[in-house]
């Protein structure tokens, strides 16, 4: 039988430079593949997941051990797309941490040691993606972007951490809102894209 495989964009042992789990080392596998269509979108080359070329689990575990790494960030791309439960099943049994970062769009597949949901307007969540979120970071672009981070958050679980995030584009003109908006709504926390500051993918 043909070994499982993933379209596998990009693949580095790089720091964690966002959200809850900011400055810790990890490994990220960015699958190819996405239909959500944000217009801010950095990867636009993740979109299309023929362009990528299929590797397999094993091979991804091989690059993992090798790098040194002991946890691994799953990313896109929309990493949902797939069914993810061979992956984490084998990451898991290689000892690997597993960490998801996805828009929520699709049914969350796998077991995950912490999962990410970053909700995107142009595919809104699905509520049982939201309620499976340790993490909810939503990325501010403008004022209206509050409205639609508490809708989400609504949604998540009590135990689930708030972040906000400036698009990076607009990071001087809505920085100033989030930090009032989080002084009146203490449940929020900033996030700020450190990895941009240290110079690191
Ligand atoms: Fe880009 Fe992520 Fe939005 Fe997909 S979900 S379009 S990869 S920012």
């Amino acid at each position: 039988m043909e070994p499982l495989s993933y379209p596998l964009m990009e693949h580095f042992y790089t720091i964690q430079g966002e959200g809850a789990n900011t400055g810790k080392p990890a490994y990220f596998l960015r699958l190819g593949g996405c239909d959500v269509g944000c217009v801010w979108c950095d990867v636009k080359d993740s979109w299309d997941p023929s362009s990528h070329p299929g590797v397999t689990i094993s091979e991804m575990i091989r690059l993992i051990r090798e790098s040194g790494a002991i946890r691994v960030v799953v990313t896109g791309g929309e990493p949902c797309m797939y069914d993810l439960l061979p992956l984490t099943n084998a990451l898991r049994v290689a000892g690997i941490e597993c960490y998801l970062e996805t828009s929520g769009a699709y049914l969350i597949t796998g077991e995950w040691d912490w999962i990410c949901l970053s909700p995107k307007k142009f595919k809104a969540p699905l509520e049982q993606s939201l309620s499976k979120a340790n993490e909810l970071k939503v990325v501010v672009y403008n004022h209206h972007d509050f409205d639609w981070a508490e809708k989400n958050a609504s949604l998540t679980s009590s135990s689930c951490r708030l972040f906000l995030q400036p698009e990076y584009s607009v990071f001087s003109k809505v920085v100033p809102q989030m930090v009032e908006y989080v002084k009146l709504y203490p449940e929020w926390s900033i996030s700020i894209q450190t990895h941009k500051v240290m110079l690191i993918p």
